[in-house]
């Protein structure tokens, strides 16, 4: 071998090097975060071609995610200055198990066109059979038996191997249902996403002349992000090594994070055990973050107990301090992110100026991600969301802009195909066919061809009745948008409730159902911006088309989780509160099984950032349409102080944190105490404490809701209205309450006369 046709070697430390050149026997590299394992593992793939040991179809990569086997292709197609004939087993564990399984499906007592389904399909499939059985599925829920299900799949585990201490898993039928389940799907030639994986593991086990042919086949085997896999998927690593165990994982426990989704990060600590004899290789130069990021890191995942300990350096210097700042709300904390993303792609914050890509948000929950939308679609700034579709690519958002669209321009065909039969109305193809075959022998849009098929009683039955319905409300609604006393918000809301669209999703059951009527309260939202729907909805078209053109250079939007093994030169981390992160959940959990995971989720985020990590939380936060009052993370008690630079905040609680100066530095642990204090005399968005905060930030100009001077009442809380109460409302004024109606009130004017108004935006008045 001469070295100087392995020029990739070069630019690997003595240590990566080592377990790169060994290729024969096991490797485990247990190494902290951006200390190279994955570039390691790319490099080995590359020295295993180039030194001729495998053709790429030999080799088994398991990344975690798809993206992350594209980059990997790339990086060994750079690396041998040449591109890579096909590598089919790069991939995720369930991308390469499809791929086997389609192969071997009858062996698993399916067709190899077996279709995979969704959680969606997963539940209904399951309801179904809970309710033949005659089972409470109120009291018992089907997605209770499914998340029971997809444990025993993680833990490989079929129904007749189900341990008899899960017996009495959901009311002791778990087990039943769980191999009715089974049979049921073989019916259907279907499988859902842990059978992937069963499926393979069982066809291993039970066919030694199948799992021999691909021992022999695959004759290195890589695994990235190791301390994620679970039972399942060890189980399956350790049937296909089991022969040559040629195999090299790499991993690092503290960034095991879906503890929730059966990983075990006890597999690590099991491969020396199962594999004795492997070469073990630990790495401590981390090669990606400035020393502030890492010791800040350092300072929070040092918080959890059972670790296998490893401390990281870096020869990059300290670098900027880990940058802390608290904001009034959600809004406020996007409306400043913005500012300082739009600021370092300038470079005005005194640092080389940073493309759009190399910056990203990365937030706990996904709920988090709208609030940076709007605010990024609002300002024109091009962001990309990962591992998921962008708030107006969401469909229950381009229901409701459809119906938007139809009722500002009835002449949009293309918006009213959509919502024609949304919610379901009984219009089938047949029906639909009638209006188009009107419309284009009269030459008028669809909406009038509609028209003219409820007047000529051409749709019959329950059908023709919703058409009409439809037709008339779009009418309705059109003139409702020339009322000047009427706002484009209520419009909206009018539209969406008396279309039926809300309450198609209020009476859906699926866990989807909550977030997308969430969605579309944040819709109506963003409303408030615009002087009319017209121009709200040019602005998401212009910002959508704008968008399409310059598609490369774009700010990252994704989820913790989804950030595993990334990196960024910014990085920004909102949202850093008690109830969203840490999550609920995990606080309320009794142990520290839960907070440790979070914990090792906030290791992984700071650790993202190679030169500016910004760490931000709210004050308030509408939560599920409720103002909330927040409590700053106990993370952020956990960053050691030195390490960490409080910026004063443009205005939370009426400026600064009570005793830091503008620019002054202050210890995290004391920006906790001091907001918690504030958050004490102010309990509650109703308390006095909080209005006069909410007046302070009036006067500095923060953005605020808008009904600043009355208390607000929640679309939710419609039951706190009482007949005869005194409200207000922006446009109609003063009058008393007359009648109550879900969510929509009769109110008399003193000014305006009797009208009906959306509750959410009366108020009462605050004196
Ligand atoms: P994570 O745990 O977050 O997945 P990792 O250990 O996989 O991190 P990599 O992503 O492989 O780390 O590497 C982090 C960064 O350090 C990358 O930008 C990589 O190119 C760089 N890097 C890795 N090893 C070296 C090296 N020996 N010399 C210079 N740069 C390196
Ligand atoms: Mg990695």
């Amino acid at each position: 071998m001469q070295a100087r046709l392995m020029p990739y070697l070069d630019s690997l430390n003595p240590a990566q090097r080592e377990a790169v050149e060994c290729l024969d026997g096991p490797v485990l590299m247990l190494a902290g975060a951006g200390t190279g394992k994955t570039k390691a593992l790319t490099t080995r793939i590359v020295h295993l071609l180039n030194t001729g040991r495998a053709r790429p179809n030999e080799i088994l990569s398991v990344t975690f995610t798809n993206k992350a086997a594209r980059e990997m292709k790339e990086r060994v197609g750079a690396m041998l200055g040449q591109a890579v004939e096909g590598m089919p087993w790069l991939g995720t564990f369930h991308s390469i198990c499809v791929k086997l399984l389609r192969r071997h499906a009858e062996l698993a007592g399916l067709k190899s066109n077996f279709t995979i389904l969704d959680t969606d399909d997963q539940i209904r499939l399951l309801k179904q059979l809970i309710q033949a059985a005659g089972i409470d599925d109120k009291r018992w829920p089907a997605r209770m038996l499914a998340g029971i299900i997809d444990d025993w799949k993680n833990r490989a585990l079929t129904p007749d191997r189900v341990p008899a201490a899960d017996a009495g898993a959901y009311n002791n039928r778990g087990t039943e249902f769980y191999a009715q389940y089974q049979t049921r799907l073989r019916e259907l030639n279907a499988v859902d996403f842990g059978d992937l994986l069963l499926h393979m593991v069982t066809i291993f086990q039970n066919h030694p002349d199948v799992l021999e042919q691909y021992q022999r086949w695959f004759r290195y085997i890589m695994v990235d992000e190791y301390q994620d896999t679970n039972v399942a998927q060890y189980l399956w690593l350790r049937l296909l090594a089991g022969k040559h165990k040629n195999v090299c994982c790499v991993g690092d426990d503290d960034q095991s994070i879906y503890g929730w989704r059966g990983a075990e990060v006890g597999n690590i600590l099991r491969f020396e055990k199962d594999f004795p004899g492997a070469m073990v290789v630990r790495l401590e130069q981390n090669y990606r973050s400035t020393g502030h990021i890492l010791a800040a890191a350092a300072g929070v995942i040092r918080g959890n107990q059972g670790r296998l300990g490893k401390e990281l350096w870096t020869e990059a210097g300290d670098g900027e301090k880990v940058r802390l700042i608290g904001h009034w709300d959600g809004e406020e904390e996007a409306r400043w992110i913005g500012e300082e993303i739009e600021a370092m792609q300038r470079g005005t914050r005194g640092q080389a100026p940073l493309g759009l890509d190399q910056m990203a948000i990365l937030v706990r929950a996904s709920h988090q991600m709208r609030a940076f939308e709007d605010r990024f679609l609002t300002i024109g700034l091009p962001y990309r969301v990962i591992g998921g579709p962008r708030f107006y690519e969401r469909m229950e958002i381009r229901d409701a802009m459809a119906y938007f669209r139809v009722v500002v321009s009835p002449d949009d065909d293309l918006a009213f195909e959509r919502i024609v039969n949304t919610p379901k109305r009984g219009l089938g193809d047949k029906a639909q066919q009638t209006i188009q075959g009107l419309a284009r022998e009269n030459g008028v849009s669809l909406v009038e061809g509609a028209r003219l098929a409820v007047e000529s009683g051409q749709i019959k039955g329950k059908g023709g009745g919703a058409l009409r319905e439809l037709v008339e409300g779009i009418a309705r609604w059109g003139r409702m948008a020339g009322d000047p006393d009427l706002t484009h918000m209520e419009l909206a809301e009018i539209i969406l409730d008396e279309s039926g669209y809300t309450a198609m999703w209020q009476n859906d059951k699926t866990p989807e159902a909550p977030g997308r009527l969430e969605n579309l309260k944040e819709l109506v939202k963003a409303l408030e911006s615009f002087e009319n729907l017209q121009g709200f909805l040019e602005h998401v078209s212009l910002v959508m088309d704008n968008d399409k053109q310059d598609a490369d250079e774009k700010v990252s939007i994704m989820t913790l989780h989804a950030a595993k093994g990334l990196e960024f030169p910014a990085v920004f981390l909102p949202g850093w509160e008690d109830g969203l992160f840490p999550s609920q959940r995990s606080m309320d959990e009794s142990g520290l099984k839960g907070l440790e995971e979070e914990r090792r989720l906030a290791y992984v985020g700071i650790t993202r950032a190679e030169q500016i990590c910004t760490i931000s939380f709210a004050g308030n936060r509408r939560v599920f349409g409720q103002w909330q009052s927040q409590l700053p993370s106990r993370f952020i008690d956990e960053l050691p102080e030195e390490h960490v630079e409080v910026l004063t905040p443009p205005g939370l609680y009426g400026g600064g944190y009570g005793a830091a100066a503008p620019g002054a530095s202050m210890g995290a642990g004391q920006v906790r105490s001091t907001i918690e204090e504030k958050m004490a005399q102010a309990d509650g968005y109703n308390s006095p404490g909080w209005k006069r905060m909410q007046a302070r930030a009036g006067q500095r100009g923060l953005s605020q809701p808008k009904e600043s001077k009355h208390q607000v009442i929640d679309l939710t809380a419609t039951s706190s209205f009482t007949l005869g109460e005194r409200v207000f409302h922006q446009k109609f004024g003063y009058g008393a309450i007359t009648g109550i109606e879900g969510d929509k009130l009769e109110v008399d004017f003193e000014k305006a006369g009797t009208k009906k108004v959306v509750a959410r935006f009366v108020s009462t008045p605050d004196d």
